[in-house]
């Protein structure tokens, strides 16, 4: 019979938890009285181990856990301390030396969630308190489980071709995992594509932006669905299912050379509402200032949004015009 099966009575299992409360030298210990939570939870019917101890994760604070375990016949096990991303491996791995299996444990933050946001002792004594009271409630439910190695698709979907982005899908894919970069607007290049400068080095933002769009588009381990937004995820980690809706741009994009002839026929809007930088009354596209209310006498300026999701080649050749367009 497992250790969460003993005994049961179809509900809640009989426990003997052993809990833990971390010092972490003072980080802890100057805000949260700990040996006073340490001796009231003694009381609490489920706990036949309670302690507190200068630094758990140290070798001797692990072995306390092992020795309680193996001595006292524990079937759960809480410790209080830090953030579990940085020991809840630590503990899983001294619970299991214990011969306990490591998921019938759970860590609690009283330091980053508790002691180091707060001035005032009493309040995060009773907030520390409250935590671990909630950890011992919750551990009595937890279950055995075996760790299982299953093998998974390298395939990464980024969404948003902004900046941050960009520069992920291309290390992920330099990495050489698959990427699919999805973004709702025409082209990727987000905000960044609208600014002249960037701050504080005042460097050219095309500069730093347009050979990363174009290193997108040729990547072969990059996949980039532009114009197109998630419709739904399903799944876990590891295994998503993802369904991806592609608007329609009534334009072949591989037989398309950015000639920007199509902006002169176009009966809606030359330059799209999101490639605008509207100051007051003042409208600007990359820098220029363009004449407001007759926007359909713009100029095809071909904007650098758009080049990345053409072909890379043609992409660079082209330079959009200077000057006020009218
Ligand atoms: S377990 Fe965490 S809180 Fe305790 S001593 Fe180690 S780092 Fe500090
Ligand atoms: S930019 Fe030129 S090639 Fe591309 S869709 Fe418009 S008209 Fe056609």
């Amino acid at each position: 019979m497992s250790e969460d099966s003993k005994g049961g009575n179809g509900k809640v299992p009989p426990c003997r938890i052993g809990l833990y409360i971390c010092h972490c030298g003072t980080n802890i210990s100057k805000m949260v009285d700990v040996a006073h939570i340490a001796k009231a939870m003694a009381n609490h019917p489920d706990v036949v181990v309670s302690r507190d101890y200068k630094f758990m994760c140290s070798e001797p604070g692990q072995e306390l856990i092992i020795k309680d375990i193996q001595e006292q016949n524990l079937n759960r096990v809480v410790v209080a301390a830090c953030s579990p991303l940085m020991h809840k491996p630590t503990f899983r791995a001294a619970v299991a030396r214990g011969g306990l299996n490591r998921y019938l444990f759970e860590m609690v933050n009283i330091r980053e969630q508790c002691s180091w946001v707060t001035t005032e002792r009493d309040a995060a004594t009773r907030k520390a308190y409250a935590l671990i009271n909630g950890a011992l409630a919750r551990v009595k439910f937890q279950k055995s489980l075996e760790m299982r190695r299953i093998d998974i698709t390298k395939r990464v979907m980024i969404v948003g071709g902004g900046i941050a982005g960009i520069e992920a899908a291309l290390q992920i894919a330099d990495a050489g995992c698959d990427v699919i970069l999805v973004e709702k607007e025409e082209s990727i290049g987000g905000h960044m594509a609208k600014f002249d400068k960037t701050f504080p080095t005042l460097d050219c933002a095309a500069c730093i932006l347009t050979p990363k769009m174009v290193s997108v588009g040729k990547h072969a381990n990059i996949r980039l669905l532009t114009y197109a937004e998630i419709e739904e995820v399903q799944g876990y980690v590891g295994n998503f299912k993802i369904k991806v809706r592609k608007k329609a741009r009534y334009v072949d994009t591989t037989l398309c050379n950015s000639c920007g002839s199509c902006y002169d026929a176009c009966p809606s809007l030359p330059v799209p509402q999101e490639c605008k930088l509207i100051i007051g009354d003042k409208i600007f596209k990359e820098g220029t200032r363009l004449k407001t209310g007759i926007s359909a006498l713009l100029e095809p300026d071909h904007d650098l949004l758009t080049l990345a999701d053409t072909q890379a080649g043609a992409a660079l050749s082209r330079q959009p015009k200077e000057g006020v367009t009218k």
